[in-house]
């Protein structure tokens, strides 16, 4: 079985990291666990580095992680699923919206249910996936408030996600005026002003003026170490607390272009070789079920060469491989996504030992 290698010394780190650094102008930090399905595990490492707030995309991930025990605020960060509206205001405390007819749903459960669901509602600022468009959040925000059983908690907007969008002065300064804005005419002041994800580091660092933000949501720079825009690491994290490794099963003298004519590979594509003679290859038991082949970086002197669904092979010139032997990987996002959902790789946890 592929295995996947998790750190919690490391993730702890890291979340106390962020949490300091964020700390220090006033940002408070929801860990966001989508990237790793909830895990329990994890979200126990992360409560003990100090984070009381948890954040996941599915209600079903959060039900897992309140029912294991973890104790904290949990914030639905995608909008609602409206047929799921009772188990959103069961399990999670604040929820990310843009609807108002999902609010209003929000709003008869929780009074069914007796409870009071409190609401980011967030705004668009150009990545144009969720968000209310700035000209219309004053009137939305007003019917909020009218509701029973819904807090209007706070304003949030989200960038790098769909289309790519920097966080920077020009559109975070936007979203802090059109806060402060909302704020004036209203007469009130909002909690929260949850001002994006990891992708908002650099913008944070180099930024003089952080306006009214006072809350982030942070997964991949918690998970990974990196900032989300380039990927590089971020100063005093760990990028390596998740290793994806995998045995080789095949190790051979082969030609290094394929013989016959060439037409789609298992995925649809093309494939193209260059003709180098006879070169040393490998096959790792690994493949694109498991992992996403672009977002996987092998921690030994081999080349990726392609994969299908269950066969990752490699040019092993750099490294002689033997059959049996065990190839270990750094991994992306999207490789953790798909490592940590697959029943087919196995999760081992090395125990938190506390800061190192
Ligand atoms: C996924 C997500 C986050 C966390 O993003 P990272 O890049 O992993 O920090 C924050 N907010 C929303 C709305 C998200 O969908």
């Amino acid at each position: 079985m592929p295995r996947l290698r998790i750190e919690l010394t490391k993730l702890a780190h890291n979340a106390r990291s962020l949490r300091e650094l964020y700390g220090a102008k006033g940002i408070r930090i929801t860990a966001v666990t989508k990237g790793v399905c909830g895990s329990l595990e994890i979200a126990r490492s992360l409560q003990r580095s100090g984070i009381s707030s948890f954040g996941d995309s599915r209600i079903d991930n959060i039900r897992r992680m309140r029912q294991g025990g973890i104790a904290g605020e949990f914030m639905l960060i995608r909008s609602p699923v409206p047929s799921v509206i009772r188990q959103v205001v069961q399990w999670a405390d604040i929820s990310l919206n843009t609807e108002i007819a999902v609010i209003k749903l929000l709003a008869d459960e929780a009074v069914k249910q007796g409870k009071v669901h409190r609401v980011i509602l967030m705004v668009e600022m150009g990545d144009l996936r969720e968000g209310i468009l700035p000209a219309n959040l004053k009137p939305i925000v007003e019917q909020a408030l009218e509701l029973p059983g819904i807090q209007v908690a706070g304003i949030g907007t989200n960038l790098a996600c769909f289309g790519g969008i920097c966080p920077d002065d020009s559109n975070m300064g936007a979203f802090s005026e059109l806060v402060q804005c909302v704020q004036d005419q209203l007469g009130i002041r909002f909690e929260l002003v949850s001002g994006g994800n990891s992708a908002n580091y650099q913008w944070f660092t180099a930024a003089q003026d952080i306006g009214l933000v006072n809350h982030l949501r942070i997964g991949e720079s918690v998970l990974l170490g990196c900032d989300a825009l380039t990927r590089e690491p971020i100063p005093g994290l760990y990028t390596d607390a998740f290793i994806l490794d995998a045995e080789v099963i095949e190790s051979k003298v082969k030609p290094s272009s394929p013989i016959g004519t060439i037409a789609q590979d298992a995925f649809g594509q093309v494939p193209v070789f260059e003709d180098r003679g006879d070169i040393k290859r490998a096959i790792i038991a690994l493949g694109r079920q498991d992992a996403d082949i672009q977002t996987l970086k092998p921690r030994l002197p081999v080349r990726i060469l392609g994969a299908s669904s269950d066969h990752l092979v490699v040019d092993s010139a750099g490294q002689p491989l033997a059959v049996g032997s065990r190839v270990s990987f750094d991994i992306g996002y999207s490789t953790l996504l798909r490592a940590m959902i697959s029943p087919y790789v196995e999760k081992v946890y090395i125990p938190d030992r506390g800061e190192v």
